[in-house]
Order: C-alpha cells, then structure tokens, then sequence
C-alpha cells in the first residue's frame, strides 16, 4: 500500500495506518450522510476493536424496549430514532455478549414507573475510552494535528445519563437521589458557554443521532465537549490543551 498515512494518529501521535470514523460509521447506518475521520494507528481505531455494535446497543435497545413496551404514541421517539432502531436490531443478539439491559430497580415505586431500562455492558468494553477516542478525533478534525499536550487517559469523561453496575442504586429513594445529584452536576454543566460543534461535511450528521458542542476556556486552556447520541446520551469530556490547539478550536467554531 502506499504510505497515504504519514499523519500521526489522533490519539497517541503514533504513525497512522488507518482512518478513526467520528463518530463511528456503525451509528449512522441506513443514513445518507457523510463522515468525519482522523488518522490512527491500529490500537486507537475503535472499529477494530469490535466494541462499536456494542456499544451502539447499549445506547439503542433501552430505546427499543421502550417502543416495544409503549408503541411509537406513548413516548414518541423521533422518526430517525426509530429508523436506527430498525437498523440496528439485527445485531442486538449478536452484542448480547457485551451489552445488556435491565430495567434499572426491579419493582420501581410510581414516581420512577417511567424510566427506560439501564445499559450495562462488559467491563472489556471501556465506554469512558471510546467516548475519549471521539473526542480526540474530533480535536484533530478541528486542529489538523495531533496535540501532545493532551493526556487523553487523564481526560474526564462523564454523563448524566449513564449508570453504572457500581451505582446501581438498592432503592427508589436511592434512585432518586442518584437522579439528582447526576442532574445537579448537568445543570452546573449547562450554565458553561457552549457552541455549536460541526458536523461531517458535504451531508451532514442527523442531529437526532449525533451532534456535539464545545465550552472553550483560553485561560487556563481547558476544552469541554459535550456530546449527545440518540437525542438521549449527553457525554462531557474536559481536558487540558495547547494554547494553539485551544486557539485552533475556537477558530474553528466561529467560521
Ligand atoms: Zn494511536
């Protein structure tokens, strides 16, 4: 093959052999969009590692349970939520082995009869390193380079949307005081100043399935992005960058 890769990989600089899909492809099958990619070596391809199906899965059959148990009225999903349901249901026997999905109490009190069942998958498939990867991807579309300052393992990534095994709460009283801390922290997370992320380009991402923003701090330089799949998953990911990389992002979202 030609040396098409000299680029370092997005992820540790190393020399790139392929390309990382940002997100991964498998999310947007059945729809007619474009990608956005970043150069990478073997180790920091996630879809080499096999884990995106699942955890595609854990995000989607919650969601598809829910359609299940209430039809499309009750709770509507939006319509490209329902296509990617269809899309994806095929594998979701196939991720068995690595994504599950239970209703999160067993016999949950009236307040909490609502809820949609809770993901949980394996502890091989790291989602806190997959939702990093995407981050780090994302930063070299926006930079074009590959930033050492970073320390993407050191990056801390959490949602309020996602429980887990170790936080699994005993009781409806514990759930929802779970419920809350977790929309505490979101809610002093959302006074930040987000932008608007951009989006692979000429056909865009369906935001329904995927969009982002970014809170840039020039000082120090501190990143956070906020991700959100399936309209339901908000991610945040909050790392350290170089003056140029903090530079770079935030001219890339004013143009
Ligand atoms: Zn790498």
């Amino acid at each position: 093959m030609k040396s098409k890769h000299k680029n370092p990989c997005y992820y540790c600089g190393a020399q790139a052999c392929s390309n990382e899909h940002a997100p991964p492809k498998q999310m947007f099958k059945g729809f007619p969009c474009d990608s956005i990619t970043a150069p990478s070596c073997d180790e920091h391809n996630s879809e080499k590692s096999g884990d995106d199906q699942a955890i595609v899965s854990a995000f989607l059959i919650p969601l598809h349970n829910r359609l299940e148990q209430y039809g499309q009225d009750e709770h509507s999903l939006e319509a490209n939520i329902v296509k990617a349901i269809d899309v994806a249901k095929p594998s979701f026997v196939r991720a068995k082995r690595k994504a599950t999905s239970r209703p999160l109490l067993s016999a949950p009190p009236k307040v909490l009869s609502d809820l949609p069942d809770v993901s949980y998958l394996v502890p091989s498939v790291d989602l806190r390193a997959w939702v990093r990867q995407l981050t780090a991807a994302l930063v070299f579309d926006g930079t074009l380079a590959f930033d050492p300052t970073i320390i993407w393992n050191e990056a801390i990534a959490w949602s309020p949307d996602w429980i887990w095994e170790t936080e699994r709460p005993a009781s409806g009283e514990d759930a929802i005081l779970l419920f809350e801390k977790k929309g505490e922290i979101k809610a002093q997370l959302e006074q930040f100043s987000w932008q608007d992320g951009w989006s692979a380009h000429p056909r865009a991402y369906p935001p329904d399935i995927y969009e982002f923003w970014l809170c840039i701090e020039p000082e120090p330089q501190e990143v956070i992005f906020k991700h959100k799949f399936y309209n339901r998953y908000t991610w945040y990911v909050w790392f350290s960058a170089s003056q140029e990389t903090v530079l770079k992002l935030s001219n890339k979202v004013v143009s």
